[in-house]
């Protein structure tokens, strides 16, 4: 997954953009860069591995002028983590220098990918953004229609920022999977994935683009256009106020924190009657849904794991043992509160169930008398092919156990999902139809070439 920022229109664009990455650090964490248009229409660009800490350590941003910059960080979904996939990425084309930020995941890259090459295209990364670039390469005419020309020929999910040196062009798939919200800053435009982006800096949310949306700014003014044919539905990623975004962002029109409590109180109904002393969630992620399980259940809330901060990935990496050790080092047991309780564990989803099986197992031997755990969403049965990181079919341990099965794996004593109608109805606050649910539902949008559906194995 990733994050992407922009802003046009004042002097420190590239140091308010690397302050709108780290609000948006949580939507990827393996390469973080920025690149700008100086003065004499040259792009200047800092891009490497790391968080934006590591690679914007030593005030790097300040050395990147120009009026105008965009930013991204990345985790990878496809092509693999290294630098030369690293974005924004910068080309030089028959229509000037472009550079381009993209969140999402296109559907049918491979198969557009594989065409262009058999046309002479040479591509110099492996990720699927840069097919939207070559399409545009071998298109006439002004930037915004070539853009407009080879993204009519994606499919998938985009929220996407291209910039040359006179725009900046913000655009989101006409099926809208991932959020893309418009802010101002004085007179100063601002793009970022979340709110929390634009609140750093100090910009005022105006509004989210909306589905197949296009916004160009030029020369200080600002244009808008729906250049793409209709689809039948918005399709949001419901994964994103589930688990992905920060809960102090506002997406698609909802405050996550306030759709995660709400998550929280339709389990509560949805398991009414549950005899727990505590409910303890998963942090971070956990806590808000927690907070509504527990008003609507009347079971008392309860830190009963506490997360460390200051465990780095790279530490985790190096050996097998302690990879094992990885889920109590990041969570630790708070065994004074879960003593003899019984104890309703909360989380927002459950992927392979390796995290939960450890906490599981760590709640009892502090002490916890029985684990209940009541989960957000439901079963996530398929992969993600729009964005979200999620591991090969065969991995997802409800594509392949039933419920019991997977209960027993955990080691919990009952296990609980949300239902799509409840999460949907939580999410959507009457709105729930629009939501792409494909991970829960194996019902994809938009058709998925470059990949196979896997069958259901139960
Ligand atoms: P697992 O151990 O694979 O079942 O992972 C479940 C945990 O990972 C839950 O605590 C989720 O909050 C979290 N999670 C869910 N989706 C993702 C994702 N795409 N990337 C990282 N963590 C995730």
């Amino acid at each position: 997954m990733c994050g992407i920022f922009a802003v046009a229109g004042r002097p420190d664009a590239a140091e308010l953009t690397q302050l709108g990455l780290f609000a948006l650090q949580h939507r990827g964490q393996e390469s973080a860069g920025i690149v700008s248009v100086a003065k004499d229409g040259a792009f200047r660009s800092r891009i490497g591995m790391g968080l934006v800490s590591e690679v914007f350590a030593h005030g790097e941003a300040k050395e990147l002028s120009g009026q105008v910059a965009i930013g991204h960080v990345r985790y990878a979904t496809t092509g693999a983590s290294q630098l030369k996939n690293a974005q924004p990425l910068i080309y030089n084309t028959g229509h000037g220098p472009i550079s381009v930020a993209h969140n999402g995941n296109l559907t049918n890259a491979l198969q557009l990918k594989k065409k262009l090459e058999g046309r002479g295209a040479i591509f110099q990364s492996a990720t699927d953004s840069e097919v939207i670039v070559h399409l545009l390469a071998r298109q006439e005419g002004p930037v915004e229609d070539a853009l407009i020309a080879s993204l009519r020929q994606v499919e998938g999910a985009y929220s996407l920022l291209l910039m040359t040196p006179e725009r900046l062009i913000a655009v989101r798939d006409p099926y809208g999977f991932r959020p893309l919200i418009l802010g101002r800053l004085g007179s100063t435009h601002v793009f970022a994935s979340e709110t929390s982006g634009l609140t750093l800096i100090g910009a005022e949310p105006v509004r989210e683009l909306e589905p197949g949306e296009m916004a160009i700014v030029a020369g200080g003014k600002l244009k808008t256009l729906k250049p793409f044919p209709p689809v039948p539905a918005p399709a949001r990623c419901v994964f994103e106020q589930v688990y992905f975004a920060r809960p102090d962002s506002t997406i698609f029109g909802r405050g996550v924190q306030a759709a995660r409590r709400d998550l929280g109180r339709a389990l509560a109904r949805e398991m009414e009657g549950v005899q727990a002393d505590v409910v303890v969630p998963v942090p971070d992620s956990g806590v808000s849904a927690a907070l509504g399980f527990s008003e609507t259940a009347g079971i008392p809330f309860e830190m009963g794991l506490v997360r460390s901060h200051y465990v780095s990935r790279t530490f985790i990496k190096p050996t097998q043992e302690l990879r094992e050790h990885a889920a109590r080092l990041k969570l630790a047991p708070v065994p004074e509160a879960l003593r003899g309780k019984r104890v309703l564990l909360i989380d927002d989803s459950i992927v392979r169930g390796t995290t939960s099986k450890k906490i599981c197992r760590s709640l009892r031997e502090a002490g916890a008398r029985s684990v209940h755990m009541g989960v957000t969403s439901p079963p996530i049965v398929s992969p993600c092919y729009y964005g979200i990181d999620t591991p090969r079919a065969a991995e997802l341990i409800a594509n392949v156990h039933a419920q019991d099965e997977i209960r027993k794996f955990l080691g919990v004593d009952t296990l609980h999902h949300l239902s799509l109608q409840g999460m949907l109805r939580a999410v959507g606050r009457g709105d729930e139809a629009g939501w792409c649910t494909a991970c829960f539902t194996r019902r994809y949008p938009t058709p998925i070439p470059d990949y196979q559906v896997a069958e259901a194995v139960k």
